[in-house]
């Protein structure tokens, strides 16, 4: 070993202190042992087996399923001075035949394939003559079918060890659920003690659900209040992606659309151009983003309602990679989850039909819960976090309240008049008093008492209700209202009930980058920002690779905070390594010393220390509160119901008692993460409620009386 990974990462990458596992991963490696690294997307995966690659001193393998990816990363590589290069079968033969003479004479550190060419034709043959030190296993949920992109052709991978007994293989995956992780860990033979989960918390990441309204209007307010900035504004269909990329151009917006009903030509081209910085904004359809690494996209618009929360984390993850404060923003709307209902009904296949809907539903509760988003997405994941985020809709307390019993009282009681037999929309047209309503209906004192609030304002009132479980609903294709409860508390004025106040949304403005959520008071100089910013744009044009490649938002953000004005200071700025320092260094240096002396300014680089020094220790706290809640046993359990199991399967399959089971399920039924129907029958739950009611059953009283009273067909845990 000619390096230390403390040495590499600071003279080759520029970066003062490892993050995450990052360390820890890259120890084992060293060590000879496999690995197993499961990181957020933007978490810095790619290190952990960039780095070892440098240390050792054979050649180490990357597989990984992108073609577009290994090119950039390859770039990003050779940036730094790193030799690596990537073969595949769109790269002329005459140069691959160069990069495998490259590779022979031991030139090239790094090499990426497709897990397709390590079965190609003699290529298992040659490589076995090589001196190989590592196997690195990118995107490696590929190998499961639990997870969402299953490969078969990643299955094949389990020859490695066979073929090469000696070499450590690392496998490296954002996939976030426990029985995906736990299918690859059985499948590449993973020693436990080396599998490192890092928290899957994006703190960087400020999350906002809002009611879809005006959406175009909206999402052109969005984009105002960032100029210069990159987003990717999801939608479901080609033609919405293509019509809101058409309208925001026609706005004077630098927008281009993305979608597969594009040539592959176009695609690439507005691809190409989005990792340019030549347009801004990308307007896609889920097929955009797969090959994406572009480190400064800083906001994410949802325009319709993601499948489920795994898309969605995924998708909202590709902002902020950097670590620079990034917004994520989706427009929610009850109708986008029916209309999404019609696309998980997979044909002669129910248990598939309702592993999706139950999904899409988990999709809903996020938007409608009331809680800290961040703390219901962590939650989802498997970890504990403590509110508040400080960084969510919910947290930033936009939402305003009102007293809301009376309108809840109308609601209730329109439900209870018409004998819960209804959904929210005929509620709301009761209310209302529309011409819709049925004959029978139009003497009940419920009619028209709503005329004063508007039709939107009286469904984001239901929702609201709903997620509070003040209202049940079922779960049907068109849900029915039914009554709890909790309604009759407050039907009968036992209760009374605060409601969000359904406002038009307000821009709130887009507040400055600050450095991955940790304050030191470093505001950067936002005028230096834009003027490097420019000099980067620059430089990239002229070596031909995306600017952020060049140097990322977060190096120049500290450029601008710390004013470096030397050779000797501006290497303390995380992303100038040697290389990078030697090229770009002078360049920046004059830009900084010119504005500085224009403004009066003086460096802070003394303050850089005490920055990574604050960085380091908050990594490391982070770390700790973490914790083991990852492989939780409740988690496990709750995936493995989301799968399509029953109750009773679980507990076969993993050895425990039913009760314990339905005690794990029940733990996530306040947050909405289970809804009590999907473990109980609602005549067994109505049963239930009767014989509470009937025996005056208060918490924390025995249950056998109950349970007594109601039979052998209900267990305790019901
Ligand atoms: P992932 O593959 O997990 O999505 P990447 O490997 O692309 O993440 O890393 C995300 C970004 O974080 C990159 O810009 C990378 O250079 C940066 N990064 C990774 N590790 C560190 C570190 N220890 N210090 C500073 N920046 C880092
Ligand atoms: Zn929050």
């Amino acid at each position: 070993m000619s390096s230390t990974p403390l040495s590499i990462l600071k003279s080759v990458f520029g970066y003062s202190h490892f993050r995450l596992e990052q360390e820890n991963s890259i120890n084992a490696v060293l060590r000879g042992e496999d690995a197993f690294v499961l990181m957020p997307t933007g978490g810095g995966k790619s290190l952990c087996y960039q780095v070892p690659a440098l240390c050792l001193s054979g050649l180490t393998v990357v597989i990984s399923p992108l073609i577009a990816l290994m090119k950039d990363q390859v770039d990003a590589l050779v940036l730094n001075g790193v030799s690596a290069a990537v073969l595949n079968s769109s790269i002329p033969q005459h140069i691959q035949a160069q990069i495998i003479g490259q590779v022979g004479r031991g030139e090239i550190k790094l090499l990426y394939i497709a897990p397709e060419r390590l079965f190609a034709e003699g290529f298992m043959g040659w490589l076995k003559q090589q001196n190989i030190s590592l196997f690195a296993i990118d995107e490696a949920h590929c190998i499961s079918q639990w997870g969402h992109d299953f490969r078969p052709e990643y299955l094949q991978l389990s020859v490695l060890k066979r073929e090469f007994p000696k070499v450590p293989i690392i496998a490296l995956t954002a996939t976030a659920d426990t029985i995906t992780r736990k299918d690859i860990i059985e499948k590449l033979k993973i020693l436990p003690k080396n599998v490192f989960v890092s928290s899957f918390n994006r703190a960087n990441l400020r999350y906002f659900v809002e009611p879809k309204r005006k959406a175009y209007q909206r999402i052109k307010k969005i984009i105002e209040a960032r100029p210069n900035e990159s987003g990717i504004i999801y939608t479901l269909t080609r033609s919405s992606a293509e019509s809101i990329a058409l309208a925001l151009a026609k706005d004077g917006i630098s927008a281009l659309p993305y979608h597969a009903g594009l040539d592959q030509e176009m695609r690439a081209k507005h691809q190409d151009m989005f990792l340019r910085d030549d347009v801004k904004i990308i307007c896609a359809t889920i097929a955009f983003g797969m090959g994406i690494d572009k480190s400064n996209v800083r906001f994410i618009i949802h325009h319709d309602l993601p499948k489920n929360i795994e898309s969605y984390y995924q998708e909202t993850g590709r902002a902020g990679r950097d670590g620079v404060q990034s917004d994520v923003i989706l427009l929610f709307s009850g109708g986008d989850v029916i209309k999404l209902r019609s696309f998980c009904q997979i044909e002669d296949n129910p248990a598939q039909t309702r592993i999706l809907v139950a999904k899409l539903q988990q999709m809903a509760n996020y938007c409608e819960a009331h809680t800290c988003r961040r703390q219901w997405l962590m939650n989802y994941f498997g970890e504990q976090y403590e509110p508040p985020c400080n960084s969510c809709d919910v947290c930033l307390g936009e939402r305003e309240t009102i007293d809301g019993t009376v309108i809840a009282q109308k609601i209730l009681s329109a439900i209870f008049r018409t004998n819960e037999r209804y959904g929210g929309g005929y509620i709301v047209e009761l209310l209302r008093g529309t011409s819709k309503v049925k004959l029978e209906h139009l003497n009940l004192k419920t009619f028209g008492i709503g005329k004063d609030i508007r039709d939107a304002d009286w469904r984001f009132y239901i929702r609201e209700l709903i997620a509070r479980g003040i209202i049940s609903k079922t779960d049907d294709e068109y849900p029915i209202l039914k009554l709890n409860d909790k309604s009759y508390e407050i039907l009968q004025g036992k209760q009374s009930i605060q409601l969000s106040k359904p406002a038009e949304p307000v821009e709130r403005e887009a507040r400055k980058p600050r450095t991955r959520d940790r304050k030191l008071n470093a505001a950067y100089d936002s005028d230096l920002f834009e003027k490097l910013r420019t000099l980067r744009y620059g430089i990239a044009k002229r070596e031909n690779v995306p600017a952020f490649m060049i140097l990322s938002d977060s190096t120049l953000i500290e450029l601008a905070t710390f004013l470096p004005m030397n050779m000797e200071d501006i290497r303390t700025i995380s992303g100038f390594g040697t290389v990078k320092t030697e090229k770009y260094g002078q360049e920046f240096i004059h830009e900084i010393t010119g504005y500085c002396q224009e403004n009066n300014l003086k460096t802070k680089v003394e303050n850089k220390l005490l920055f990574d020094h604050q960085v380091a220790k908050s990594e490391k706290r982070y770390e700790e509160r973490k914790g083991t809640s990852n492989f939780d046993t409740r988690r496990t359990s709750l995936d493995m119901f989301r799968s399509g199991l029953s109750v009773i399967e679980i507990a076969a399959e993993r050895l425990l008692g039913v009760g314990t089971i339905e005690g794990h399920l029940a733990f996530y039924i306040p947050s909405g993460e289970i809804v009590l129907e999907d473990i109980v029958t609602e005549e067994k739950a109505k049963a239930i409620r009767a014989v509470l009611r009937a025996q005056g059953w208060k918490k924390g009283e025995s249950q056998r009386p109950i349970k007594d009273a109601l039979g052998d067909e209900y267990s305790y845990g019901e």
